[in-house]
């Protein structure tokens, strides 16, 4: 197999893009491949300072790792979600990651601000995914605010974005499709502009950057993410994806370019005020603070009865 750049010995063949590349020739493809993702979409400039999202998985820290390497901007922003050992790991790779290359990172443990995602299982009968991603959404927005940051990116792939198309459609949900776009621009003075620089980017793009780059990631699982219906999705469109190379790309990308903009256009209520945070919010509570106020109810009864 031959690089399809310089000719040299292929590590990586690229089915959807029809290419194989040596490690010196893929590195910088997907960054070109990235920038033009950013560029396509008017996702951020060189002049903003981003808050990029890092779990200490392969996607997030790739994207970091690009994103330096295209000349952004950017500061680390972990939440260590309380997920026992996984958080642990997780945690300790985003700081080695950023300490091993100088980065700015900021750190918030969700067990010190109140609500770990492991308190929401135990307490209430919600999807531990579902708390997770309440709590995850809340502090990228909340910090990005307080913090200045006008961007914040999240490492999101393709199969990610795919995955969730596909779930969307399948039950039709169309306020959610309405939403499903690489940049999500703020409908309320305390939201920032949310992109995914990685939308058109594979799990196997990433973590094949991860490894030529010698970026040390969380390998292990999260222990909440066995039997997620995403995982079965994820998995037909891999069958869909071997018979038919490109189905993915073209299956976000086409519903970016056919759908999503007469969905995105219409009406949508704004948001308006958290009682309780101050943060935006489609009912009187946010859906973080309604969580903390279950939690703190179903955990102050248990005490009371001593169960
Ligand atoms: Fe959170 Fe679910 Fe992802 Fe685990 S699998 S990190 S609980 S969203
Ligand atoms: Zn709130």
């Amino acid at each position: 197999m031959k690089c399809t750049r310089c000719g040299g010995h292929a590590e990586v063949k690229l089915r959807q893009h029809n290419a194989s590349f040596c490690r010196d020739c893929f590195v910088p493809f997907l960054h070109k491949q990235v920038e033009r993702s950013i560029e396509k979409q008017k996702m951020m400039t060189r002049e903003e300072a981003i808050l990029v999202g890092v779990s200490g998985g392969k996607d997030s820290l790739a994207l970091w790792d690009i994103l330096i390497a295209l000349g952004f901007e950017t500061t680390g922003l972990h939440l260590s979600l309380g997920i026992g050992e996984y958080s642990d790991h997780s945690t300790e790779k985003t700081v080695a990651f950023a300490e091993s290359r100088g980065l700015s990172l900021i750190t918030v443990s969700l067990r010190d601000e109140g609500l770990a995602v492991e308190d929401a299982v135990v307490f209430t009968n919600r999807p531990a995914c579902s708390a997770c991603g309440t709590l995850k959404r809340y502090y990228f927005d909340r910090l990005a605010h307080d913090r200045g940051f006008p961007v914040v990116a999240t490492g999101h792939n393709l199969d990610d974005e795919a995955a969730r198309l596909l779930g969307n459609v399948l039950h039709w949900q169309m306020e959610y499709l309405s939403r499903q776009h690489p940049v999500l621009q703020p409908t309320h003075e305390k939201f920032v502009r949310k992109v995914k620089p990685l939308y058109r980017t594979t799990e196997f793009e990433s973590a094949a950057y991860c490894f030529f780059r010698k970026i040390d990631y969380v390998i292990e699982e999260c222990p909440n993410s066995i039997g997620v219906t995403q995982l079965v999705h994820k998995e037909v469109l891999n069958q869909l994806e071997a018979a038919s190379p490109g189905s993915k790309l073209s299956f976000v990308q086409e519903f970016l370019k056919k759908a999503q903009p007469q969905l995105r256009a219409r009406d949508t209520e704004p948001p308006r005020t958290c009682e309780s945070c101050g943060m935006p919010s489609f009912a009187n509570l946010c859906s973080r603070c309604r969580l903390v106020r279950e939690v703190e109810s179903k955990r102050a009864r248990r005490a009371a009865s001593g169960t």
